[in-house]
């Protein structure tokens, strides 16, 4: 359906607040000029998106910080849609099987973390499904950062 895509993010940290201030995480949102409303599967990418915000609540420590970002990229027209956070990382070795259904990173540190590995599994099922596509960039002990994209048409971008 169409959605207006500031307003959608911005619902999304709502959600976690409570998570958020727990943790004293601080959360931003960066919208770039030209980002408004787009047709998409709202329920779905809203799974997407909780996924990668619970993602980067869980693997950040106390006190970190979480970035979600939103851009119109001139040569795909794709919305680009990024959460970069300041947790543990991702091992390099790890990377390349992340998107697998189940993988998760060393059990002893996920053990406690609760959930199945099978989130960011489904957040590119969904991602593929709309036609786009979703990668991961981490550095240990320093933070990660999942970008997707969604193809955007022309007159999808100028409505509202
Ligand atoms: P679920 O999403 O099913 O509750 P999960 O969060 O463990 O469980 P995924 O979301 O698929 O599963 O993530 C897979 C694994 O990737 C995680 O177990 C974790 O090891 C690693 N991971 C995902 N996101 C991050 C992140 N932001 N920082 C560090 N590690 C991450
Ligand atoms: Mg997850």
């Amino acid at each position: 359906e169409e959605t207006n895509v500031p307003e959608m993010l911005e619902e999304v940290a709502d959600r976690f607040s409570f998570q958020l201030q727990q943790k004293d995480i601080e959360i931003d949102i960066a919208i770039e000029d030209g980002v408004s409303h787009v047709m998409l599967d709202r329920d779905k990418i809203d799974q997407v998106l909780d996924n990668l915000v619970s993602n980067a609540i869980k693997y950040t420590p106390e006190h970190g910080s979480i970035r979600i970002e939103a851009r119109q990229s001139a040569k795909s027209s794709a919305l680009e849609v990024s959460v970069k956070d300041t947790g543990i990382g991702i091992p390099k070795k790890d990377l390349a099987r992340i998107f697998e259904r189940f993988y998760r990173v060393d059990k002893a540190r996920s053990r406690n973390m609760g959930g199945t590995g099978l989130g960011l599994s489904i957040a590119r099922e969904i991602i593929k499904a709309h036609g786009g596509t979703i990668y991961l960039e981490s550095e240990l002990n320093q933070g990660t950062k999942v970008t997707f994209t969604l193809p955007v048409k022309d007159e999808e971008r100028v409505a509202g």
